[in-house]
């Protein structure tokens, strides 16, 4: 006798807890399986709670006997298409990351919480049969009717977006509506709209630009390290990448660091490509903003999407060229939860998917760079400034035994002096904000600490408060030592709040603009502030590396670095690198537009080998010789490292548990040369918010075996049932 053999249908969920595996669920009772597609979001039953879970895969069969059932499907959107789904997977695997944190992490806050996606569908309006049969001269008495209706009899429905932007008023609908002359129906989520722009002609390209764009085959993947000077031009080539793509009805995806996306960038795109849509995804929109700009781009209706970090986990479906603008921008790597990298993850995603990815940067990662010599990457460069503008002279200023006033030598006060007087503008690079760094008594040595973090308050004398740069912790600033009373209290080192006050005094006659996160807080404050220097009149920007980033200010002319020492003496082996980027970055600054400029880094170590070669050859051939050192410590890029961390109140809990991974790992990989550990050791910043923090760190010559050395520590460290402790395994990272 023949039996109906009953298919089982069970989900795989992507759960959000910290667990590295999905979970198994039955359809929520009820529904129809058939309205079941992986990419879902649906509600289940967790631990005794109710949470947000993304289906990855339905299957057949189960390891488990009892499956709880989902409670709902929170609405029939596929939000995480097959490749998308593909590279959420990569992540987790290479990352050691829990999958449903992945998944998390991926979905901007509102669709997390569970928001259905058709809150953002976006209104069209559209003509009723009645209306479709009117004469275009009808409604001649209402002329703002008789506009409307003449806009949808000759270009068809419109979007709720662009009849606000063209000034057609709600009211005008709605009388439109009772008359039953037009309906509104809902269509997928467009981009909220950016700010108007005039549309601007693309330049005649130089020949470097031409031919690397004759370099980048769009029809399928290539990785590509374009490394261009500052002012090359760069920008006009993804321009010119977008272009092409868009022409093919394909999407463009560019990233750019965190303080990289300003008004700015996004006026420049949005006046190239006035016809097509245009999606910003970054840390400054709103919950809603955000989820409507993501839900566009998922929804493939925007053609461009450009934002920082995060936006490498958009799903796109119709992906046609990935690009990073300034590839070796610390902010790609994300430092806490799923602790990605987003600009590795854009050649992932862009191999996935078949297309090109783009690295820019005037001074790439030794990451980028490693890949680009060792014939991974193509190497293209871009070695001329673009337009008429010239390279910048650059000049050592040595500040040992000078009379310094608030850290400027005489030589840099007299060079601000006249190039103002020329009519010119002036950039000071300060890399530290605030007035100053330490606050101490001058008859007991008190200093002024954070209570929790290793580190020193920092002095803002203008809201009179000591202020923590590690956590939240902020104080009223004293007149007398809490300790000894004594009134003799002295700031030590500087910030940009007390040069601002040295140059707004010794150049009283021209305006002082102070550019850092304290003057920036508000959304378009840099853009206002950028804007008083774009005008052109002689000013004197300061400001800290905020201003080391992409803007193009062609009447800057002289560009102080007031210490260029900060970074040369780290404990952190990435520190040279990371100050050689930022003096390249800064000084990039000077001469951008036709008149030439000038550069004066002031040192207290002119006879700094590194900073010499930096300074002389450029830096290119300084990043190649720390590449050099780095091959001969069997340091990254040449070696893959990680780092297991660990944190807690009680810094022996958190000293211990990595002893243990260590003694763990050792037993199944002995340390010997292609396998090396260390620790534990304390974070440079040994306590942050209240928390000591440890690490152990793994180098390797063989990724593949360090990978499988993660994924059972991470096995092991699943079972620490020590609340309080955190750990987190932190793959290819950044700080130490
Ligand atoms: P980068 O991104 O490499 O720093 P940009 O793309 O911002 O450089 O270019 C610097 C300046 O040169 C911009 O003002 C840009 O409009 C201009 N520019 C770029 N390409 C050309 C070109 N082919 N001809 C003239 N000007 C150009
Ligand atoms: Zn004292
Ligand atoms: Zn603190």
């Amino acid at each position: 006798m023949q039996q109906a053999v009953q298919q089982k249908i069970i989900l795989r969920l992507a759960v959000p807890v910290p667990l590295r595996r999905l979970f198994d669920y039955l359809p929520p009772e009820g529904l129809d399986p058939g309205e079941l597609a992986p990419g879902q979001r649906l509600w289940v039953p967790f631990a005794g709670r109710k949470l947000l879970a993304v289906l990855v895969d339905i299957v057949q069969q189960s390891p488990l006997a009892e499956l709880k059932s989902a409670l709902e499907l929170v609405d029939k959107a596929v939000l995480f298409h097959r490749n998308s789904r593909k590279l959420l997977a990569w992540i987790a695997d290479y990352y050691q990351a829990p999958i449903g944190e992945v998944y998390a992490a991926a979905l901007p806050t509102a669709l997390r919480k569970g928001k259905p996606a058709d809150h953002w569908a976006e209104q069209w309006l559209q003509l009723s049969t009645e209306g479709k049969g009117l004469p275009e001269s009808a409604l001649a008495r209402a002329p703002k009717q008789q506009a409307l209706l003449q806009l949808l009899l000759k270009e068809g429905t419109q979007s709720r977006t662009r009849l606000k932007a063209q000034g057609h008023s709600a009211t005008v609908v709605r009388a439109l509506q009772e008359r039953g002359l037009v309906e509104w129906i809902a269509g997928p989520t467009v981009p909220p709209p950016l700010p108007e722009a005039e549309p601007s002609p693309a330049p005649q390209l130089n020949n470097e630009q031409q031919q690397v764009l004759d370099s980048v085959d769009c029809s399928h993947f290539s990785a590509t390290l374009l490394e261009g000077t500052t002012g090359s031009g760069k920008t006009e080539i993804y321009l010119r990448l977008m272009e092409r793509v868009l022409a093919e009805g394909r999407q463009a995806l560019l990233l750019v660091p965190e303080i990289g996306l300003t008004p700015q960038t996004l006026r420049r795109i949005a006046a190239r490509f006035p016809e097509y849509s245009i999606a910003a995804l970054h840390s400054g929109l709103a919950e809603g903003e955000r989820a409507q700009s993501w839900l566009a781009a998922v929804a493939g209706q925007a053609d461009i999407v450009i934002g920082t970090r995060s936006v490498i986990m958009t799903p796109l479906q119709r992906l046609g060229v990935v690009m990073v603008d300034e590839e070796h921008d610390a902010s790609f790597k994300q430092q806490d939860g799923v602790r990605y990298s987003a600009r590795d993850l854009a050649v992932v995603l862009a191999r996935n998917a078949n297309v090109p990815v783009l690295l820019g940067s005037a001074t790439p990662s030794l990451e980028t760079l490693h890949n680009a010599l060792s014939g991974r990457y193509q190497h293209l460069h871009m070695r001329q400034r673009a337009g008429d503008a010239r390279p910048p002279q650059i000049h050592v200023v040595p500040t040992l035994r000078e009379p310094l006033e608030e850290g400027f030598s005489p030589q840099a006060l007299r060079h601000i002096g006249d190039t103002l007087a020329r009519g010119e503008q002036v950039l000071v690079f300060i890399n530290r904000r605030g007035f100053a760094p330490a606050l101490t008594c001058d008859d007991c040595g008190w200093l002024a600490d954070c209570p929790h973090c290793s580190s020193k308050l920092t002095m803002h004398r203008r809201q009179r408060q000591l202020r923590c740069h590690h956590c939240d912790y902020c104080r009223p600033l004293v007149d007398s030592c809490p300790q000894c009373h004594s009134r003799s209290i002295s700031a030590l080192g500087g910030g940009t709040e007390r040069s601002e006050e040295l140059l707004t005094r010794r150049f009283a006659d021209y305006p002082v603009i102070r550019v850092d996160r304290d003057t920036t807080a508000s959304k378009q404050a840099l853009d206002r502030l950028l804007a008083l220097a774009r005008d052109g009149e002689p000013c004197l920007l300061l400001g800290t590396q905020m201003l080391a980033k992409g803007h193009h200010l062609p009447r800057v002319t002289l560009v102080v670095i007031q210490d260029a020492d900060g970074g040369l003496f780290s404990a952190d082996f990435r520190a040279p690198e990371r100050t050689g980027q930022l003096l390249e970055q800064v000084a990039g600054r000077a001469g951008r537009g036709s008149l030439s400029g000038r550069v004066l880094v002031q040192t207290r170590f002119p006879e700094h080998p590194l900073l010499q070669m930096l300074l002389e050859k450029g830096y290119g051939t300084f990043a190649r010789q720390l590449l050099r050192d780095r091959a001969l410590a069997q340091l990254p890029p040449i070696s893959a490292m990680a780092l297991v961390r660990a944190e807690c109140e009680e810094p022996a809990w958190a000293e211990e548990f990595l002893q243990n991974a260590r003694m763990f790992m050792q037993s199944l990989v002995p340390p010997s040369p292609q396998l090396q550990y260390l620790g534990p050791v304390p974070a440079l910043l040994e306590r942050k918010s209240g928390r000591f923090r440890f690490y152990l760190q793994i180098t390797a010559q063989n990724r593949g075996l360090l990978q499988s050395l993660l994924v059972r520590v991470c096995a092991w460290a699943e079972g620490n049932r020590n609340r309080r402790l955190r750990w987190a395994v932190d793959m290819d990272a950044q700080e130490l």
